[in-house]
């Protein structure tokens, strides 16, 4: 038969293979097998051995049809070493005419122990004609989609390798000097291999993906990756952005009023942002630090060396209360400097934005703060110099929302800094983040102890509110954080609104307050400067607290139902405690049934305290798919290569992907296009 190019298939097969996530030629030959079937060998009935897959071969001498205990079809099989049985549970009626007694049949199946000696169940049959020989190499089973068999797949793949390799479509693109510092198999055969493959291969290895075929296709895919950010990334060096010098006197200045020193990672990742601005390119940096390793102040000392460059800057925050504390931490420390500091709040009165909004077009605010709500609208600056977007994590967005914002000299682009609590696995970093340059302030401010952290039956509620009472009147402040309701969040607000209403019957000694998402800005920042301020001992609160909220004198958090909260936001939340010298303490409620996965997240947010081994965890229970949520959608996911198995490969990848950028440009082309093709997406990142 002659074979068609896939686009001239029939419109429903399309359709079927589409399901599968198969739109090419080249798709189909990188649809590989979920496992084989070894069909090379025959062995006899007496070495059936419960458990083992095995093919034999044997003649039917009786067929019957049960009723009890449930209707199904029987056959007694044997050969010149014993009996076997075979049941099917569903059968079609032609099916018990099809085998009489007599026909031999070529089986393949699990063998187990049966009531009457060994069996399989629906076993894979073919009726033997003559001289059928024995398949030669491993038969590939391939995950398939309703009415799309294997046989029509395999004949499909089979027509897609050959037109793809009469194109040379298959060759290697990778240049020899590459080839010989990794040790890996042809790209081809490996495909080859992997789906035809020779019947004295380690069937565990094809399994696990160890086998250097595998480890080839992997290699290319995350290649693939590494190439098209690394490329994105130097493309950003040949665009411009203002150079910003270092601002070390003025720097100083600030860190001279501060009540601490800077702790080492803090001065570490300081210096490498100061390098960064210093570039005539538009910086483009991810700072992680866990929950409360001190941000912030890095971010006002990179601010001050665009402002002392004569450069505005925008700091963007994910919700209005972080945005809120942003505005009175930053303008408590460059207010005194001469420094204007402006800030953008939906609830403000229109005048007074149009103010805001004034002073920033004209260049006298010179640090302007806002939700990231207020900066998709087009907000016209002066000269920008640098955006700064914290809990990065939080949004969707990142790289082009910067080049969005109005500036009098367009040719030149804001550097961009993106803060994160979040902390992603390493493994991460190194392949969906290739694009940006990663700090990391790997250690928190002295002092701090870390958060003990109790699992507490929802219905042992007394002796949680006996503590808070407890912690509450000896001076020290607390959380009550009210479920997640995620599928309304006008339940949420009411259950929050009656979690306040229980709470202050309990506790009428304590001056308690209720924030929640709905609250306008005003009234938010009043309840939370009244809790800085101690006015406020217990705040009920929904989760809008997640993030970066800063209050050291509250070292109690309750969180109700934990159980359905993410790690990150777990992890989030308790980080707003244990930020003064009072010891933290987190008390998870949960409520039972709990799900294996919540099972699993409360273990782990018992267990660690670090982020960033909280995200490994993480990672691991959700795959990178979710964990990255919407942050890189456009980016193709990996689909052969596992982070945390393939790390080796993965480091190997990297630099290759920055030699052959280097020395051979066209390859590296050339393999990104064999790769991802109309994915163009991915290359724009
Ligand atoms: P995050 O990284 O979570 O944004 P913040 O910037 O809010 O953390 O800092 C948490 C708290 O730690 C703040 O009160 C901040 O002033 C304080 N802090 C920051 N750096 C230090 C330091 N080097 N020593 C002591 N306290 C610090
Ligand atoms: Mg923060």
């Amino acid at each position: 038969m002659a074979a068609q190019s896939f686009s001239s298939l029939d419109k429903a097969l399309r359709k079927k293979l589409e399901k599968l996530g198969l739109f090419s030629d080249f798709d189909l030959v990188l649809h590989l097998p979920l496992r084989y079937e070894d069909e090379t060998q025959l062995s006899s009935i007496s070495e059936a051995a419960p458990g083992n897959t095995i093919q034999i071969e044997g003649v039917i001498t009786e067929q019957e049809v049960l009723i009890s205990p449930r209707r199904q079809l029987v056959y007694r099989v044997s050969d010149d070493s014993g009996v076997l049985y075979l049941r099917f549970l569903n059968f079609y009626a032609s099916q018990i005419t099809a085998w009489s007694p007599g026909t031999r049949l070529r089986i393949l199946g699990e063998v187990r122990a049966g009531f009457h000696g060994m069996e399989m169940v629906h076993p894979k049959c073919r009726v033997v004609r003559d001289n059928m020989a024995l398949a030669t190499a491993l038969t590939p089973v391939y995950p398939v989609t309703a009415g799309l068999p294997q046989r029509t797949l395999i004949r499909l793949i089979t027509q897609a390798f050959e037109r793809l390799r009469r194109k040379q479509f298959l060759r290697e693109i990778l240049p020899e000097t590459i080839l010989s510092a990794c040790p890996l198999p042809a790209f081809e055969e490996s495909l080859s291999l992997l789906h035809c493959p020779p019947s004295d291969i380690s069937m565990e290895s094809l399994q696990q993906r160890s086998h250097p075929a595998w480890q080839r296709i992997k290699f290319d895919e995350l290649l693939a990756q590494q190439i098209s950010l690394r490329c994105h990334y130097h493309q950003r060096r040949n665009q411009q952005a203002p150079t910003l010098s270092q601002q070390v006197s003025l720097q100083q200045v600030l860190l001279g009023v501060l009540p601490f020193s800077l702790t080492e990672a803090q001065h570490k990742v300081v210096a490498e942002i100061s390098t960064d601005l210093a570039q005539p390119y538009p910086m483009q940096r991810l700072l992680q630090g866990d929950v409360g390793s001190g941000k912030t102040v890095v971010a006002a000392l990179a601010a001050l060396q665009a402002i002392g460059n004569g450069y505005q800057v925008a700091v963007m925050a994910p919700t209005e209360i972080l945005a809120e504390q942003h505005f009175r931490k930053l303008s408590g420390w460059l207010v005194p400097l001469g420094i204007e500091v402006g800030w953008l709040s939906g609830s403000q009165k229109k005048s007074l934005r149009s103010q805001e909004l004034a002073k920033t077009a004209s260049g006298a605010t010179m640090l302007i703060i806002g939700t990231h709500a207020l900066f998709q609208e087009a907000v016209q600056f002066k000269q920008l110099g640098l955006v700064i977007i914290d809990e990065q994590h939080r949004f969707g967005v990142g790289q082009r929302l910067a080049l969005r914002m109005k500036r009098e000299d367009e040719s030149s682009l804001p550097h961009q800094l993106m803060m994160s609590a979040t902390p992603i696995p390493r493994t991460l970093s190194m392949s969906y983040f290739a694009d940006l340059d990663v700090s990391v302030i790997n250690q928190l401010p002295p002092g701090r102890l870390p958060v003990a952290t109790r699992l507490i039956d929802n219905n042992r509620r007394e002796e949680i509110i006996a503590r808070i009472r407890e912690a509450c009147l000896a001076g020290r402040q607390a959380y009550w954080v009210c479920p997640l309701i995620e599928e309304s969040e006008v339940l949420q607000l009411k259950t929050a609104v009656e979690t306040y209403e229980t709470l202050s019957q309990i506790f009428p000694e304590l001056s308690i307050a209720l924030i929640h998402g709905r609250l306008g800005s005003d009234e938010k920042s009043a309840i939370m400067a009244k809790f800085s301020q101690g006015a406020v001992q217990l705040l009920v609160a929904t989760t809008v607290i997640e993030v970066g909220v800063d209050v050291p004198n509250a070292s109690l958090m309750v969180i109700e139902h934990a159980e359905r909260m993410g790690l990150s936001q777990l992890h989030q939340l308790r980080g707003r405690i244990g930020r003064g010298s009072a010891t933290g303490i987190c008390i998870l409620m949960y409520q039972r049934p709990l799900s294996v996965v919540a099972r699993k997240r409360l273990q782990i947010i018992f267990e660690h305290n670090d982020g960033f081994e909280i995200a490994r965890q993480d990672l691991l229970l959700r795959g990178p798919g979710e964990f990255l949520g919407t942050r890189q959608s456009g980016v193709p996911l990996l689909r052969f290569a596992d982070l945390e198995e393939d790390i080796d490969l993965l480091e190997m990848a990297r630099n290759v992907a920055e030699e052959i950028l280097r020395d051979y440009p066209n390859e590296a082309q050339h393999h990104v296009q064999r790769w991802l093709g109309n994915r163009e997406d991915y290359l724009r990142a």
